[in-house]
């Protein structure tokens, strides 16, 4: 069973993974097994069979399946057991009660965000938002990260066009730090900091990529890596979670994001990358006495955070929390807005 353990100094929870099984050796990287060499457990007609079952699926007209859910092979956390929050002397240790999904994207192997059809695209983020919704009805779970490692260097283990879900039973900091400040913001000036960031930014015009009714995609002003993006709704639309969000939003979610993706793949030469929604916390979750679960969280406004990985994080960023970013977010956007994208 994994445990969640709590940094008391860095305030950071770590999920120590035992059941995933690694031996010491497996973690020196070996080239010969960069080409997978088995067949592909997702490809349609493939090694289907080896996964136990299916979550939710969406098929098209012709009932054949186009996107689907499945249970993680390898979960870092398990989705059977109370939770089980105690002390372990001066630290704080939780089970591993949790859920960690597979979203399959396309049954086709060779696919991915920027080749597919917006309805493909679509049905990707209508399966995001329903799994969200779905997993906050689980009052054990504080969070659920919906994100995408695309890419060997950027943690995909498979080539096939998946994304991964985790719920867990605790707010990771990287959102507490985002909620707080969206929070005192509020509280100071009564204004979404999200909103007001990107109307600015639509009034500046240097570091938007994208903008319809709806959205906006952007290189965030202190960009931590080169051509980091971040999409959200426009203020008209503020949005502080994402399961709130409609069909017709994310149809339009769709075109945004792919075109995005479509520009960072031909112009950087298919990079690695990852990409996380940022979402308010599960709010039917109420834990006592917290500030967090107390409150609905309208003053958040979720985004998505995409990161490509061109440079890699070294000791100065590891000692300190603080980036180099030899790209300015601003020569980033001129340039990905000069790409030509179908
Ligand atoms: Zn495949
Ligand atoms: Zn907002
Ligand atoms: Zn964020």
């Amino acid at each position: 069973m994994s445990e969640l353990r709590h940094d008391p100094i860095q305030k950071r929870w770590v999920i120590i993974a035992s059941d995933r099984g690694k031996r010491p050796l497996d973690f020196v990287p070996d080239a010969k097994n960069k080409k997978e060499s088995f067949a592909c457990p997702f490809c349609k007609d493939g090694f289907e069979k080896r996964i136990p079952y299916t979550i939710s699926e969406i098929r098209d007209s012709n009932q054949n399946w186009q996107v689907k859910s499945v249970p993680n092979k390898f979960p870092a956390l398990k989705i059977e057991g109370d939770l089980d929050k105690r002390a372990d002397g001066i630290y704080d240790v939780v089970n591993g009660i949790g859920a960690h999904e597979v979203i399959i994207e396309s049954p086709e192997h060779d696919m991915d965000i920027p080749s597919m059809s917006i309805e493909n695209v679509h049905n990707v983020l209508i399966m995001y938002r329903d799994r969200l919704i779905d997993l906050q009805k689980d009052m054990r779970f504080k969070y659920v990260i919906i994100f995408k490692n695309h890419g060997q260097n950027a943690g995909a283990s498979l080539e096939h066009p998946h994304s991964q879900i985790i719920a867990t039973p605790i707010v990771p900091r990287t959102v507490t730090v985002e909620l707080e400040s969206a929070r005192q913001y509020y509280l100071l000036k009564e204004r979404c900091i999200f909103c007001d960031i990107i109307t600015q930014e639509l009034k500046d015009n240097k570091r938007i990529l994208y903008k319809d009714n709806h959205y906006v995609s952007m290189s965030p002003y202190a960009s931590r890596f080169p051509f980091e993006m971040m999409i959200a709704p426009v203020p008209s639309k503020h949005r502080h979670d994402f399961s709130s969000t409609t069909d017709d939003e994310l149809y339009h979610l769709a075109i945004v994001l792919k075109d995005t993706l479509s520009r960072l793949k031909k112009g950087l030469d298919d990079p690695p990358y990852n990409f996380l929604i940022h979402t308010s916390p599960n709010t039917n979750s109420n834990l006592k006495g917290s500030y967090y679960y107390d409150t609905l969280h309208y003053d958040f406004h979720w985004h998505i955070e995409i990161i490509p990985r061109l440079t890699k994080k070294a000791g100065f960023e590891w000692a300190t929390g603080f980036y180099i970013n030899p790209t300015p977010p601003e020569k980033a956007i001129e340039y990905l807005k000069k790409i030509t994208v179908d």
